[in-house]
């Protein structure tokens, strides 16, 4: 992700009794609590050292020394780490302003449970272009898993905010991740005041918060359930989504479809190579457009039916698919799944608890690359011509050469995609 331009500083707020989390936050700090047996802590510290981050401000209360005992200085997990340390019994707005002396000018501010896969350049260009001194990042909720607690303008502005979540007119959900500004201190009272009931309201008043909308789901360790589900997340995978035709099976011509299992030819090389990927421990997820549903011209029958024979075939060279999602819209249907729109990849990543910067998708078509991106993937084009213009991160001549170099290369072995 490399480095952001302006910002250097995080701020976490994670001083706070965790009681939702009780027993597991008997004797442990909320941000110290285990996930696949690393305090949760340590996966933020690494996201935000991947985007660039150099320094860390924990606000700590409640087990305080557990936290510093475990990340001292920072130094061993390639940070910088100061702390600022008050009663369990302050609030959020009174911690951030105890520690003025260790803000920079412009900051992150993030809550100690929540991850998301910050890409921080992305949410910089936008809060530049927004020219306001405060964002906050906003969770589309397009997948409905919670309810919704702010209201964003089409001009991406903070309308309304509304903690207890009973208004119905919301469209989106507050998820932290603030870029900053160090005089919004001015705008705080010394009283023990809470960041998001007083602050975030006056910053609202004066049309002064912008928001960074985001449809990549966001995970949290707030309750124990909500754990469960981030520690499954957070486990490492690797994730190969491919697109069908062109890649699997031969291609039909431009506005045809394979409308039987006859018309259906695997590609040379296909079956072995998603048997190479998967043997390698990689969850294959096909990814595919079949407009010739909503046109018309075929049945989700005949899909499915195709689907099954395919899968057949696919097995006998033990290279089944782990999932298979396909947009049945036609192109005037503007639905939300039919690529490039990411739709389909959010819906895998969320049924199958996966990162979608760490996957990789291979495609033929520019609208895969495009697909791709959008959710925040890795992509690999798969041409033996000229690279399209949706630049992507690899160009394979085959998906045979793909496999390889996901199986063999170091660089991409590592980033466990
Ligand atoms: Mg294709």
């Amino acid at each position: 992700m490399g480095a952001s331009k302006g910002i250097k500083q995080a701020v976490i707020l994670a001083g706070g009794l965790g009681t939702r989390l009780m027993p597991l936050t008997k004797n442990t700090p909320k941000p110290m609590v285990l996930v696949n047996n690393r305090p949760f802590l340590e996966y933020l510290i690494s996201l935000l050292r991947d985007n660039g981050i150099e320094e860390i401000v924990l606000l700590l209360g409640y087990l305080a020394g557990k936290v510093q005992k475990h990340f001292r200085d920072g130094s061993g997990f390639g940070v910088k780490i100061k702390y600022s340390v008050s009663s369990v019994s302050t609030e959020t707005g009174k911690r951030i302003k105890k520690a003025a002396k260790l803000l920079d000018d412009t900051f992150l501010l993030m809550y100690c449970d929540n991850y998301w896969q910050l890409n921080l350049r992305e949410m910089m260009e936008f809060y530049i272009s927004k020219n306001k001194k405060y964002m906050m990042t906003v969770y589309s909720n397009s997948l409905g898993i919670t309810k919704n607690n702010v209201l964003v303008s089409k001009d991406g502005i903070v309308l309304k905010y509304d903690k207890e979540r009973k208004d119905k007119g919301l469209n989106g959900v507050d998820i932290g991740f603030f870029i900053l500004k160090k005089d919004i201190l001015k705008l705080m009272p010394s009283s023990n005041l809470s960041f998001e009931k007083m602050i975030t309201p006056k910053l609202i008043k004066k049309r002064e918060l912008a928001a960074y909308t985001t449809n990549i789901r966001y995970y949290s360790v707030s309750t124990v359930e909500k754990l469960k589900l981030t520690e499954e997340f957070l486990r490492p995978k690797k994730i190969a989504l491919i697109d069908r035709d062109g890649i699997i099976n031969k291609r039909p011509l431009k506005a045809r479809y394979i409308r039987s299992w006859k018309q259906f030819k695997f590609l040379p090389g296909a079956i072995k190579s998603l048997g190479l990927l998967k043997r390698n421990g990689f969850r294959l997820i096909l990814i595919s457009n079949q407009a010739g549903i909503g046109r018309g011209l075929m049945t989700e029958k005949d899909l499915k039916k195709i689907h099954e024979n395919m899968q057949k075939a696919l097995k006998r060279g033990n290279a089944d698919l782990d999932a298979i999602y396909c947009c049945p819209h036609s192109w005037e249907d503007n639905c939300e799944c039919r690529k490039p729109k990411p739709g389909m990849i959010l819906r895998a990543a969320n049924d199958l608890s996966f990162d979608v910067t760490k996957a990789v998708f291979i495609g033929d078509d520019e609208r895969d690359i495009q697909a791709g991106k959008n959710a925040g993937c890795k992509t690999i084009l798969i041409s033996k011509g000229d690279a399209a213009n949706s630049s992507p991160d690899m160009i394979c001549k085959s998906l045979e050469e793909a496999a390889e170099l996901l199986v063999n290369h170091k660089k991409y072995k590592q980033s466990a995609i």
